[in-house]
């Protein structure tokens, strides 16, 4: 049977999520946030920018008659799943949440925890040669720390200021392992900066292991309690039982 499916975007599992639903014949409507100048664009239909919180988007969810909603949100996009749980409890339509099992520190990593990126600005010691691989959104923050050299990488350029000091690396993942330890060496990098983003085992990790490197990961925010599927197969056939 054919469903209508609000998919919350902004993910690569998002856009294949909705190739694959489109593809068995569900009516697809993703949202992006509209933050990124040149999104990749997902199959289906699209909209764009926020809705005015949980309010907002339980109205959206009403007047387009969904029958379910899927946040496949970034696992750090806490407000918006927060507002999907809302506005979904509220129209009596189910949510369900795509994420991707975090990433384990393994034999030869050296893991600091830190609750936020504010906590893990605070752990760097001073003199640090940082890898910071956050995304633009908190990067800011950062500037505070005058005593230490930061490289930052990031899709799209900071929307504030930064020190004339930092280096910035415009890039979209993925980056291969010898390109990662390239960074590392020539920027004398002492520390990566991280979020738990998780799937695929990612290059830089790989690399600040084979370095000995230590690497500050920042845990990811606690999100509502809907039920939540790892894949986006697994995804795809829940979806399929609303
Ligand atoms: P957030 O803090 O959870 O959301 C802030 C506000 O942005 C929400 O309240 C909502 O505005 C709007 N919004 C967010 N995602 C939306 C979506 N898919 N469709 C429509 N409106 C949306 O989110 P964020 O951390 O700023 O992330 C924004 C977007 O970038 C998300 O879609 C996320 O998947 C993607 N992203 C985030 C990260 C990250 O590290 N945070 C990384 C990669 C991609 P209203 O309240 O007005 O509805």
């Amino acid at each position: 049977m054919t469903r209508r499916i609000l998919i919350l975007g902004g993910t690569g599992e998002a856009r294949r999520l909705a190739a694959q639903l489109v593809g068995v014949g569900h009516d697809v409507t993703t949202s992006l946030a509209g933050v990124t100048t040149d999104p990749l664009i997902p199959e289906g239909r699209v909209r764009k920018g926020g809705f005015g919180g949980a309010d907002g988007l339980a109205d959206y969810i009403k007047s387009e008659h969904f029958d379910v909603v899927v946040d496949a949100t970034h696992a750090y996009a806490a407000q918006i799943s927060a507002n999907a749980a809302q506005a979904g409890a509220h129209c009596g339509v189910p949510v369900l949440r795509l994420e991707r099992p975090e990433w384990q520190a393994g034999k030869g990593d050296r893991w600091l925890h830190a609750a936020d990126a504010a906590e893990a600005m605070a752990r760097l010691d001073e003199g640090a040669r940082v890898l910071l691989t956050i995304g633009r959104k908190e990067v800011g923050l950062f500037s505070a720390r005058t005593d230490i050299g930061i490289v930052a990488r990031m899709i799209e350029a900071p929307q504030i200021e930064v020190p004339e000091s930092w280096r910035i690396i415009l890039a979209r993942p993925p980056f291969s392992l010898n390109d990662e330890i390239t960074l590392m060496r020539k920027e004398k990098i002492s520390v990566v900066v991280s979020k738990n983003a998780g799937g695929a085992w990612p290059a830089k990790l790989e690399a600040a292991r084979q370095l000995g490197l230590p690497v500050i990961m920042i845990a990811r925010p606690v999100k509502p309690d809907v039920p939540v599927y790892a894949t986006v197969e697994d995804m795809a056939a829940a979806v399929a039982g609303e």
